[in-house]
């Protein structure tokens, strides 16, 4: 299939050259990996990461645009490696997550559950940021998680080029790089962690490699200014998960920063209309100081997110790694770069790049992620279900709440919701615990009583 010239024996000597395009989280943390390991077992490789954006200014065209919500399993692999979240990089510690409906809210926040999730900025925060409200005293110092990470790089010895990729050619031995009509160099090896919002993963895929890339959607993200003082009044520590049948929104939650919070959108079609409506709803403004209005302009993007894997993410030479390969559905993109980079990085170091050692090492965490998603997309179609069933999203409500007033009775079916929009398991373990016919039995008892006490509401009218 590729030009390249096959070979199964395929590895990086000392002195090889690795050209890691783009420099969002999995190319960083590819790139921390390699060398980190290849320093360990004494080889000497050349990485160069080519990032297109600096993260350092504000806005969308800074910002590799996303809720940024750090799962707490994520949190915790990175201090391992090291690499530890703390202002001014984290904006806010989430310990408790707030789910409205359209029939109550509930919160899930106690001892037994997860806590330690990270709040990011991907740039350089939101455009036209009040420079004295967003990080108070820290107001000059870098707050970008993805130029925090590609300095972590740095540290391990990567150089970065601040410059766009716009051709790849397998003509000879090794791909070709190029940026501006002018051949950069042949790298040893490609490695592609350039996301889903440029075009480059269609690069890839003119290869001929039999790479094509992810199934995605579009997001709509936006930041809205508060300040500081309403954002932890009137939000905490919690981000709020809005299930409250907008048309065409899939989901929406509003994530507390420093003075801003972010409100993400999935959806058919959303635009800033759907926005302003979404944040008119009672539900959602009742959530907002009583003199505020939306205001007429707000930092906002319309991100792609990846819902479906890449197929044949890698060839000699070429391996793709994070969104642009697979990543866990809604959920946790960030570690999904984390893991496919680290299975990459260590393919390469440790046995080879070739296809056939791609395949062999890399592509299992790949095909992991894939048939996780699997049980992912099952339960979000029974939470769109269960949301869209008033019974059955009351009766929901009703067993959540009684699990936090009795905690004595374990936290059963708030620890699957809090897992689910978490990221912080594996969906198929949460599909597990989801079917306990204990809990399921509980669940139906729920319906029952909500039934019962309606019927019982008619028959005294
Ligand atoms: C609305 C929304 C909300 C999300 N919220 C979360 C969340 O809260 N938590 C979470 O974990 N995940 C979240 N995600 C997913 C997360 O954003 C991605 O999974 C993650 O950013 C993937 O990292 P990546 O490094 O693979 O790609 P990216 O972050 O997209 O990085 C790719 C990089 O490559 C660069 N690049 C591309 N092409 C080139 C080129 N030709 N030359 C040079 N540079 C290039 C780009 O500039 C970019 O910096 C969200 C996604 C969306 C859309």
């Amino acid at each position: 299939m590729s030009k390249l010239k096959e070979n199964s024996n395929l590895e990086l000597k000392n002195g090889a050259r690795i050209a890691v395009l783009g420099g969002g989280p999995a190319g960083s943390f590819f790139s921390i990996f390699a060398l980190k390991l290849a320093k360990q077992i004494g080889k000497d490789i050349d990485l160069t990461i080519f990032e297109q954006k600096s993260f350092l200014n504000e806005g969308p065209s800074s910002c590799n645009m996303c809720a940024g919500v750090v799962s707490e399993s994520l949190v915790q692999l990175l201090a391992i490696e090291g690499i530890i979240l703390k202002p001014p990089i984290l904006q806010r510690a989430i310990d408790t997550y707030n789910f409205q409906t359209i029939s109550g809210d509930v919160l899930l926040n106690s001892p037994s559950l997860q806590r330690g999730i990270a709040t990011v900025y991907r740039g350089g925060g939101p455009v036209n940021k009040s420079a004295s409200e967003t990080n108070g005293d820290d107001t000059h110092k870098k707050i970008s998680f993805d130029d925090f990470l590609i300095d972590c790089a740095k540290k391990e010895g990567a150089k970065v080029v601040n410059i766009r990729i716009d051709k790849i050619e397998l003509n000879n031995d090794k791909p070709e790089i190029f940026s501006k009509g002018e051949k950069l160099f042949d790298a040893d090896l490609v490695v592609g962690g350039c996301g889903i919002n440029a075009t480059t993963a269609k690069m890839f895929e003119g290869l001929g490699i039999g790479y094509t890339h992810p199934s995605v959607i579009k997001a709509f993200q936006s930041e809205i200014h508060l300040g500081k003082t309403n954002v932890l009044t009137r939000f905490g520590n919690a981000i709020h998960i809005f299930l409250i049948n907008q048309p065409d929104v899939k989901f929406a939650a509003i994530t507390p920063k420093g003075s801003y919070v972010t409100v993400s959108m999935l959806g058919k079609d959303i635009t800033k209309q759907s926005v302003v409506d979404f944040l008119s709803n009672p539900l959602v403004k009742n959530k907002f100081p009583d003199s505020w209005s939306t205001p007429d302009a707000f930092c906002r993007c319309v991100p792609k997110i990846n819902v479906g894997a890449a197929r044949h993410p890698f060839a000699d030479r070429i391996v793709m790694i994070g969104d642009a390969s697979s990543a866990r559905l809604y959920k946790d993109g960030i570690g999904s770069a984390y893991m496919t980079a680290k299975a990459a990085a260590n393919t390469a170091i440790l046995y080879g790049i070739s296809d056939t050692d791609f395949h062999k090492h890399y592509y299992p965490t790949c095909k992991a992620i894939n048939r996780d998603n699997f049980f992912g997309s099952l339960m979000f179609a029974v939470t769109d279900t269960v949301n869209k069933t008033p019974i059955i999203r009351e009766s929901l409500l009703r067993l959540l709440r009684n699990e936090q007033k009795h905690p004595e009775s374990g936290y059963k079916c708030s620890t699957v919701l809090w897992d689910m929009f978490t990221g912080n398991e594996r969906y198929t373990d949460i599909f597990v615990r989801a079917i306990d016919p204990r809990l399921l039995l509980t669940f139906l008892i729920n319906i029952f009583s909500i039934i019962f006490i309606r019927f019982k509401t008619i028959w005294r009218q």
